[in-house]
């Protein structure tokens, strides 16, 4: 009988260890494996035994890409330096130079500087838009991929994946989708024809905010020429981040379950507030929940700047996703290289504030934020 989710998130280690019988992965600490004999290096080169030099391969980076892909529903994954190497490796697998890349406009900021600044100068082509609107007219003789997030970054804005699919399948052309925001516990765009799904697990995969990390998983032709472009350009994992991540995992649904309840209350709280001109958060992602980030626009009684002084326990972070209720300030890090003109047409004010939803009690993060958004003057 096939495991439900939260049995796959448990019980995430797989492969049985050799050699003492420990009930949870050792941590393979080691720069390289060692060989018998030279037949020995002969092996590992025919597949028939696994590990050279953790740049090419470890059990805990495996383990990790492993276990994330089973969870995706997707027949391969490789874990890779933090969720910025994943999107490139992932992309580069599809695309090089003199090809197109439809992105969808309001990407996570440093998404949009690889693909502005970086593969532009490798060759590639890039455009943003819209993907409510017609991106259909917008795909080119050069098109290979189209790329977008499962809950886009910071707004919230949740993907129509079944119609992204069914555009690509048309053209035939690729889809990648940046699932941090939705996790494997909320979509599984693999199970829905995406060809590639990347996260930074740097956030709710790890959920503890003390690693950084990159999962990319899918198609195993695509997935295996990512892993090369991985061992060539060096954005290997560490070992020991590989293994606190999977420690992660195994806790995923009931962290989720928490963060998604708690943030469905949080946010029906500040729509109730004077102070909020908009909250941002989703109407529907999945029967799970919607997610576990709200995002609110306090720009017009311009208390911004006293309300990040007001937050008692609460962190100001450029990071998201963490059991610890935390909040960000999407124009001045993670979207502050966006240009001027993008910022504004998406939204992206002075005023924004996102909301990191932690797993504590509902009654202390909306008393903190409702007493932070009291406590602001102009
Ligand atoms: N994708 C999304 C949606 C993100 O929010 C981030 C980082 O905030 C990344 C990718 C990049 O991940 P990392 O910082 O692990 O490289």
């Amino acid at each position: 009988m096939e495991h439900g989710f939260d049995t796959k998130s448990v019980h995430v280690t797989r492969k049985k260890e050799e050699g003492v019988p420990t009930k949870v992965t050792p941590i393979h600490q080691t720069s390289a494996f060692t060989f018998k004999n030279l037949e020995d290096i002969e092996r590992f080169y025919s597949g028939e035994r696994e590990y050279l030099y953790t740049r090419v391969g470890n059990p805990n980076t495996d383990e990790l890409g492993n276990a994330v892909a089973n969870l995706e529903a997707a027949p391969a994954g490789i874990a890779t330096s933090s969720g910025l190497s994943a999107i490139l490796v992932g992309i580069l697998s599809i695309a090089k130079t003199d090809d197109h890349i439809l992105a969808s406009e309001d990407l996570y900021g440093g998404t949009y500087e690889l693909l502005a600044n970086e593969l532009t100068s490798f060759g590639i082509e890039v455009s943003f838009v819209s993907f409510e609107s017609d991106i259909e007219s917008e795909i080119k003789d050069n098109t290979v991929l189209l790329y977008t997030e499962s809950i886009t970054n910071p707004l919230l804005r949740v993907e129509n994946l079944e119609q992204v699919t069914q555009i690509a399948k048309k053209h035939q052309i690729k889809t990648m989708i940046d699932n941090t925001f939705a996790t494997p516990y909320l979509v599984q765009p693999y199970s829905l024809g995406v060809n590639l799904v990347v996260h930074s697990a740097t956030k709710y995969l790890g959920g503890h905010s003390d690693i950084t990390a990159g999962v990319l998983v899918g198609d195993e032709d695509l997935v295996t020429k990512a892993k090369t472009k991985c061992v060539n350009f060096g954005t290997n994992l560490s070992p020991f981040e590989a293994w606190l991540t999977v420690r992660g995992l195994k806790t995923l649904s009931v962290r989720m379950e928490r963060h998604v309840q708690n943030a469905a209350k949080l946010a029906s709280a500040l729509a109730k507030h004077p102070a909020v001109d908009k909250v941002y958060f989703p109407e529907y992602v999945s029967e799970k929940g919607n997610g576990a980030i709200v995002t609110i626009d306090i720009t017009n009684n311009g208390i911004v700047e006293t309300f990040f002084e007001s937050l008692d326990w609460i962190k100001i972070v450029a990071t998201l996703a963490g059991v610890e209720t935390t909040v960000s300030y999407p124009i001045g890090t993670s979207h502050r290289n966006l240009p001027k003109e993008s910022q504004q047409a998406l939204g992206i004010t002075k005023g924004l504030v996102r909301i990191s939803v932690g797993i504590e009690d509902i009654e202390d993060i909306i008393h903190t934020l409702i007493n932070a958004l009291n406590n602001a003057k102009k």
